[in-house]
């Protein structure tokens, strides 16, 4: 036993190191990631049961490294978070994304919506708002046809100045959605604290709804929940058609998931924006 109990703690010593020498790279070739443009943008529909079509779409980074391929959000954003490479990286997804929605609503898309995903590092950052200023004079999109995604840990921030700026691009006219709805905190008193539009159910409770009856009802009520405030609800993580009739069932506004498409490159969408989907 004394045995086994050294080897297991050698065997954990060893993947520590691993993932701190990961880690430590995945730093440093994040440094110039932006300007060796190995960074770009996915766009994953976001369709509407009622309409049945794509109206939105959320962008999503992808970082492709020359020597050691794709590295997923999941993995560099929190480094990015921590290092401050989030500033830079987070302005570069704005710009673009809405650039390419200008350039879709040019091409016809008029009434479609680009979902964003804001960190809070972005957020407390103080030249965030002359940021968003500046795009919204450079690029001709509203405001309202432009959703940013936070987490419940950014609603829940008691930082004055966070609180200030997300009342300030509410101001703006910008969109809010609660990301992760349900993933992290038991308090939902913060549902009430800013003018949110809609709140996006985690995939964790999409996957569970099927062979969960607590999750399925604890999901139902949740969707009830959000109507009764007047918010619109988005499920994230919508992979089958059982996830897709228990969500239509319920009245679920909006689905988004693999069963109607993964992200993908802004050259690949125009198809996906053509066609009705079946809901
Ligand atoms: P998220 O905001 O919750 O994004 C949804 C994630 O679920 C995406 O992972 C998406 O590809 C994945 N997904 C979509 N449909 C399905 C499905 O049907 N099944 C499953 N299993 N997954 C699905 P991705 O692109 O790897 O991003 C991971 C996370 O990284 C995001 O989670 C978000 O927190 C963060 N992230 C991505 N792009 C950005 C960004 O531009 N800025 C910031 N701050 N964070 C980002
Ligand atoms: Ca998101
Ligand atoms: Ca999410
Ligand atoms: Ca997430």
């Amino acid at each position: 036993a004394k045995k086994k109990g050294k080897n297991q703690f050698l065997r954990y010593t060893k993947q520590l190191e691993q993932r701190r020498a990961r880690n430590l790279l995945i730093e440093r070739l994040l440094h110039t990631a932006l300007e060796q443009k190995e960074i770009a943008l996915y766009y994953q529909p976001i369709v509407d049961t009622s309409l049945k079509k794509t109206v939105g779409l959320e962008a999503l980074v992808r970082w492709h490294h020359p020597d050691i391929g794709f590295i997923s959000p999941s993995e560099f954003i929190p480094i990015a978070e921590e290092n401050g490479l989030i500033v830079p990286i987070g302005e570069y997804v704005l710009r673009t994304a809405c650039e390419h929605l200008s350039e879709l609503q040019h091409s016809g898309f008029t009434d479609l919506y680009m979902s964003v995903n804001l960190s809070l590092k972005q957020l407390q950052h103080e030249h965030f708002l002359s940021f968003v200023q500046q795009l919204l004079h450079d690029i001709h999109v509203h405001p309202h046809n432009i959703e940013l995604e936070i987490t419940e840990t950014i609603a829940l921030s008691d930082d004055e100045h966070v609180i200030r700026t997300i009342q300030a691009l509410k101001q703006l006219g910008f969109r809010i959605a609660i990301d992760d709805f349900g993933s992290g905190y038991s308090s939902i008193g913060y549902l009430k604290q800013f003018t949110i539009d809609t709140l996006k159910i985690d995939k964790s409770f999409i996957f569970d709804v099927i062979n969960h009856d607590a999750t399925a009802r604890l999901t139902a009520a949740v969707i009830t929940l959000g109507h009764s405030l007047g918010l619109q609800i988005v499920a994230e993580g919508v992979e089958s058609t059982e996830h897709l009739s228990f969500l239509n069932k319920h009245r679920c506004d909006r689905v988004q998931g693999y069963l109607f498409s993964p992200p993908v490159p802004f050259g690949q969408l125009f198809p996906l924006l053509q066609q009705r989907v079946n809901v």
